[in-house]
């Protein structure tokens, strides 16, 4: 049978999402017996041991349903972003929170502009929902070309999407830049500002600078500086009648009970998270130093991650993981001549560093 012929028309030409390679998988290859992935902008610091506490805790409670409407972690959520219960969705990930905006907002015939190098989620979720990818070029090669997004807004033209910091470019807007882009957006399109790597500017960014548009979301997760990447939770701030439409799409219990538990622990240890978001900058500062002395630093990145080009970057990234490290390739960005290096821990860090200068050598020799 042919399945692909009976499959709806946007599905024939999607190509799955390719993760970060996983340590187990490596290892199996390689029969390497320790790996380090530096691949997928994890916390190299683990999750607040209070989350891990609360998760263990709930996990008793496991044959339950969880809160269909996630009231109490919501309404922390809320508390901290000023707003109201109704202004906050869960999702699995701020992945599907993004996917279930765009699905929301975008079908056949309607476009949702991106840039060329912005994170890849966005150009799978439109062709997904059917509607057409609108990928705006870079002006540097990394940063926003926020004239070039006006322009290409036309009548169809439904959704906006921004990474800021940009995922896997590492480049910032300014707020000021920010709003001036947006008092040019009509009104009546939805735009997007995934906030993923926030909690590393936020020492940047004067909280009395609120963006303001009427379709302004936003979009943040636990995944990145919470160090709760495997229990998949992020949310999208926005008019209560925008998350209103939203929640029509979602699954009624999207968000799982550990999830929200231990999301709701990870929250409430603020300490704990700003701790290692300074650990994780500090460290970020020495690999951009060792790797600007050796020629390799590209661009300068706002995320918990930098990038690495060299000609022969794929014959990097196969030295790398020889050597036991998982860097993350940005090819199917378009950036074959450029890795994406988490920043992990400073032993973690080290082991990077010691790997690249032996490839270094062995591509010299
Ligand atoms: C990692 C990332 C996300 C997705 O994170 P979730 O784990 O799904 O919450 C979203 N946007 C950007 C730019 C990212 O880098």
């Amino acid at each position: 049978m042919d399945w692909q012929s009976r499959a709806v028309a946007q599905v024939k030409t999607l190509h799955p999402y390719v993760p970060g390679k996983a340590i187990e998988l490596l290892m199996a290859e390689k029969g390497l017996s320790e790996v380090i992935k530096l691949a997928s902008n994890e916390n190299p610091f683990g999750p607040s041991p209070k989350a891990v506490q609360a998760v263990q805790q709930a996990a008793l409670n496991m044959h339950r349903y969880p809160d269909g409407d996630a009231i109490a972690l919501r309404q922390a959520l809320a508390e901290q972003h000023q707003g109201a219960i109704e202004n906050i969705l869960l999702g699995n990930g701020s992945n599907e929170a993004l996917e279930l905006l765009i699905r929301c907002f975008a079908g056949v015939d309607d476009e949702v502009i991106y840039a060329s190098r912005g994170f890849i989620v966005y150009a799978l979720a439109t062709k997904a929902a059917g509607a057409t990818g609108v990928a705006v070029e870079e002006q540097d090669g990394l940063t926003h070309d926020l004239q070039g997004m006006l322009d290409a807004i036309n009548a169809q033209t439904k959704v906006i999407c921004i990474a800021n910091p940009n995922n896997p470019t590492g480049t910032l807007l300014s707020r000021a830049d920010l709003q001036v882009f947006l008092d040019q957006v009509p009104e009546n399109i939805i735009v997007i500002l995934d906030e993923a790597y926030y909690e590393f500017i936020a020492q940047h960014v004067d909280d009395h600078q609120t963006l303001i548009h009427a379709g302004l979301v936003i979009c943040r997760t636990f995944s990145k500086a919470y160090g709760l990447a495997g229990l998949r939770v992020g949310y999208a701030v926005a008019d209560a009648a925008i998350i209103a439409l939203v929640n029509r799409f979602r699954e009624p219990f999207n968000v799982n009970l550990l999830a929200q538990k231990g999301a709701l622990a990870a929250l409430d240890d603020q300490a704990w998270m700003k701790e290692k978001v300074e650990m994780t900058l500090f460290e970020r500062e020495k690999m951009e130093c060792f790797l600007e002395e050796v020629e390799l630093l590209t661009g300068c990145s706002y995320g918990n991650f930098v990038l690495l080009s060299h000609a022969q970057a794929a014959d990097i990234a196969t030295g790398l993981e020889n050597r036991g490290v998982i860097p993350r390739p940005l090819a199917p960005y378009g950036m074959a001549e450029t890795l994406r290096i988490s920043v992990g821990s400073e032993a973690e860090n080290n082991q990077f560093i010691h790997a690249l200068i032996s490839v270094m050598r062995e591509l010299d020799a």
